[in-house]
């Protein structure tokens, strides 16, 4: 009896198995067409200094328009695009549209100073010959200076590339680009990279945030967070902040910049757009 339902349980278990692959691998085709059909759009969320409200940036963050789906956030598939080569290219193609975008605005909304747009960019490619180069020609081709942008990378993809991504990083800052450690707090031996990298940003994870106000211990690491990067002459940036009250905390550990729902949701390019028309008509 216990073999037969052991069978069973494998049957079932293996299943399950294929139709993950299969679903995989029809989202790994369909992105390839996604990519060559331009179905992917990016999206900006504001960033802002906390104590005044001064918009200071944006991150884009990528969208799937999918003809059947609809929009799909990238937790369907940017885990995917990572197992494959695909995640460089998808990152590449959000950079450009970022340049492009920027350089429209640029030339709609007059000359002012354009919020520093944060683009993600997956440790995955740190590994590839001349990712910095790719980058930087990616910027400039289309008509972007390196100061115009920053760059998020995450911990956990850091450590598995040493070397290599040390040499790779010190060169975008070289160039200019800002660089900001993504969701601070979730990698591994994070210490070690804030003291060799040069990193501009450390971004405070969402997952600390989200109960900052009845978590003592959430509320330890946001405090021991903010203080390290003040300690190490960074800016922090938290993620992920949905009401008032987080809000008031970061700001009374002196955080000084964030980012989330309470603000604002990640806007369509045309919703930026409209924002930075009231903050530019108002100045
Ligand atoms: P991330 O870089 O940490 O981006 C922040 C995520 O938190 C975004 O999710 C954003 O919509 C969400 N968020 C912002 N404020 C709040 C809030 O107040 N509450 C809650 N619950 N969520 C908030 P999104 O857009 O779904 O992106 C998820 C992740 O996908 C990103 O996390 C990033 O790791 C990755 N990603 C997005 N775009 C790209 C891209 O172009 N390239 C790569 N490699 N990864 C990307
Ligand atoms: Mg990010
Ligand atoms: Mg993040
Ligand atoms: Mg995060």
């Amino acid at each position: 009896e216990a073999k037969k339902s052991g069978r069973n349980a494998y049957c079932f278990y293996e299943k399950r198995m294929t139709s993950h692959a299969t679903e995989a691998l029809n989202i790994e085709s369909d992105l390839r067409k996604a990519l060559l059909n331009d179905e992917l759009c990016v999206y900006f969320q504001p960033q802002y200094r906390l104590t005044d409200g001064l918009l200071v940036g944006a991150e884009a963050l990528v969208r799937w328009q999918h003809p059947t789906q609809g929009m799909l956030p990238p937790a369907h598939f940017i885990a995917i695009a990572e197992q494959t080569s695909l995640i460089t290219a998808i990152d590449h193609w959000v950079l450009t549209e970022v340049c492009r975008q920027l350089v429209e605005w640029r030339s709609r909304l007059g000359c002012g100073v354009l919020p520093r747009i944060s683009v993600n960019i997956s440790g995955r490619q740190l590994d590839q010959l001349n990712t910095a180069q790719e980058i930087s020609r990616i910027t400039h081709d289309n008509g972007c200076q390196p100061q115009m942008l920053c760059l998020e990378l995450t911990e956990s993809f850091l450590m598995e590339h040493d070397e290599e991504s040390t040499n790779i990083l010190k060169e975008l800052s070289q160039q200019g680009f800002e660089l900001a450690i993504d969701d601070f707090g979730t990698g591994y031996s994070s210490l070690r990279y804030l003291k060799q990298l040069p990193f501009n940003t450390l971004k405070l994870d969402r997952s600390f945030v989200k109960d900052v106000i009845d978590d003592e211990q959430d509320a330890a690491i946001v405090k021991s967070i903010i203080a390290l990067g003040q300690h190490m002459n960074l800016v922090v940036l938290a993620e992920g902040i949905e009401t008032q009250a987080q809000a008031d905390f970061l700001i009374a550990q002196g955080c000084e910049f964030g980012q989330g729902y309470f603000y604002n949701r990640p806007l369509p390019a045309d919703k930026f757009e409209s924002l930075l028309r009231t903050i530019f008509d108002e100045s």
